[in-house]
């Protein structure tokens, strides 16, 4: 079975070797782990590395206007090898003091996202309202990363032609509730992820396949079809998330 791994920090580690893995979107959180986009390819060889590259909203400075042009730069000199701008976003859960600096560092990199056709890798904690606000005028493409269970949101994103990104942490809420939220959409608006190294979470310890194996049997009981079914069409979802490229 072939699994497009969507959204993993290969900044200070190799992604382990795993006969099912082969694709990965790699992404940055600040202007350091971007520069890292060079060295995935090389440390990586059992895999095709996608390298995203963007400044998440943990790490906003308060210049982050200079960390914005040198990203700029970073993406107009590397040319074709990055692949998509992430992990961006908000997050009012760590630190509300600063939420208009997030709002306009998320949005200066939509729109730089929108400028040069890559796709975006979102990150949203208790900021949906407003994310959706920045996204929606955008008709970026993109996927929000570790979607909770909450179909409200998930509509509104869904309706924007994004994709929503499950996260083996999903798995510990209720089965029934969360399949019948599978189920209010196609099989066509997921794609999963590892989030590796970040794995401390039901006893998946640090092999990214046994996660995103766990997710695909869940979309397949929820779908009533197949384990490879849902496997193909979530590595085609990922796949296409690329295209512009
Ligand atoms: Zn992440």
């Amino acid at each position: 079975m072939l699994l497009f791994d969507s959204h993993a920090h290969l900044d200070s580690i190799s992604y382990p070797k795993s006969v099912d893995i082969s694709n990965v979107i790699a992404v940055a959180v600040d202007l350091k782990t971007s520069l890292y986009f060079s060295y995935y390819s090389s440390l990586n060889q059992h895999l095709k590395v996608y390298p995203f590259v963007g400044l998440h909203p943990w790490f906003i400075e308060r210049n982050f206007e200079s960390d914005l042009n040198s990203l700029r730069q970073l993406i107009i000199e590397s040319g074709v090898s990055i692949y998509g701008i992430g992990e961006i976003g908000l997050d009012y859960s760590r630190n509300a003091n600063n939420k208009i600096d997030q709002q306009a560092c998320f949005e200066a990199q939509v729109a730089m996202a929108v400028e040069f056709s890559l796709p975006v890798s979102v990150h949203c904690v208790k900021a949906f309202n407003d994310l959706y606000s920045i996204l929606r005028p955008s008709r970026v493409k993109g996927v929000i990363h570790s979607f909770p269970l909450r179909q409200h949101e998930a509509k509104r994103f869904v309706s924007l032609g994004l994709k929503l990104g499950l996260n083996p942490r999903i798995l510990s809420s209720n089965l029934t509730k969360r399949h019948a939220f599978y189920q209010q959409f196609p099989l066509s608006v997921w794609v999963v992820e590892s989030d590796f190294p970040n794995l401390n979470h039901h006893n998946v310890c640090n092999d990214p396949r046994l996660g995103m194996l766990a997710l695909i049997k869940d979309l397949a009981l929820a779908y009533r079809i197949s384990d490879e079914e849902v496997a193909v069409q979530i590595y085609n979802t990922t796949q296409q998330l690329l295209m512009s490229h």
